[in-house]
């Protein structure tokens, strides 16, 4: 059993496909995160990601007209996006592509039905929280989720290649959120949407039952790992550390061995 099992088994504490995620990456950094509490640092990637989510969401509820998205990012650019890019052109890639994206962003196809909508559930017995870019309704029920990650679409070949092995491991979420839909509609999704808003790309995925029992037993099966985690081991990977790691000014193993490029 864990030596933080006690905090992992409260009551208050809920599970999210971000804390799983996290785990898998670094056991470290799910314990500076969630069980030592540490506020973590801004990055370039997450606050473009996260400005970004917050435009798109103001252009669907209505917030912002279209013509407006584009003034509203030049203006409030450098205040949302604080972190350093790694490198001067990432920086110019990232920017002109967000305001390309802008210049030309579409509604999705059918009705709203949630924009940044929390959703509580539960999978077997734990207590889950997350929050589902769009929920739309077409000839069914469509989760949309923004990414900023330029995902490739299916490759369709008969071994899965690496960029299908990506894509999967992102859908992961999508079918995680997929409990709380059908919880709520009694139906499950009929599609599973990527809009890599960078990339203009929308990759669209038919829900798969077996994908997605998988996935309850991948989640599953990573909390029991978490809930015997004793070690809590870093895993240091240098751009990751560097770039996405939020707890990196807390990391004595990154301080120590990760920043020496
Ligand atoms: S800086 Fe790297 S090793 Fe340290 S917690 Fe973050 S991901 Fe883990």
């Amino acid at each position: 059993m864990s030596n933080f099992s006690h905090i992992i088994n409260d009551k208050s504490w809920t599970w999210s496909y971000s804390r799983i995620t996290t785990y898998e990456d670094c056991p470290y950094c799910f314990y500076l995160k969630y069980i030592k509490k540490i506020k973590g640092v801004k990055h370039f990637f997450s606050d473009y990601g996260s400005f970004m989510h917050l435009i798109i969401q103001k252009f669907l509820t209505g917030e912002l007209k279209k013509e407006e998205l584009v003034g509203y990012y030049l203006m409030n650019f450098r205040r949302n996006v604080v972190g350093k890019a790694p490198s001067q052109s990432i920086f110019q890639n990232y920017f002109q592509q967000g305001l390309e994206y802008l210049k030309s962003i579409q509604m999705p196809d059918g009705e709203i039905i949630g924009v940044e909508k929390e959703v509580s559930f539960k999978l077997n017995g734990k207590d889950f929280i997350g929050y589902i870019d769009v929920v739309s309704r077409n000839d069914g029920i469509y989760i949309i989720d923004h990414k900023s990650r330029a995902l490739k679409p299916r490759s369709n070949q008969k071994k899965p290649t690496k960029t299908d092995r990506e894509l999967d491991k992102y859908l992961r979420q999508l079918y995680i959120y997929s409990i709380p839909i059908e919880n709520e509609f009694h139906e499950y999704p009929k599609q599973l949407c990527f809009n890599c808003f960078r990339t203009q790309a929308n990759i669209v995925e038919l829900f798969d039952k077996d994908a997605f029992e998988s996935t309850k037993k991948w989640a599953l099966d990573v909390i029991e790992k978490i809930s015997q985690e004793e070690s809590w081991k870093p895993n240091i990977e240098w751009f990751r550390c560097r770039h996405l790691c939020d707890m990196c000014k807390e990391c004595e193993y990154y301080q120590m061995f990760g920043d020496e490029k």
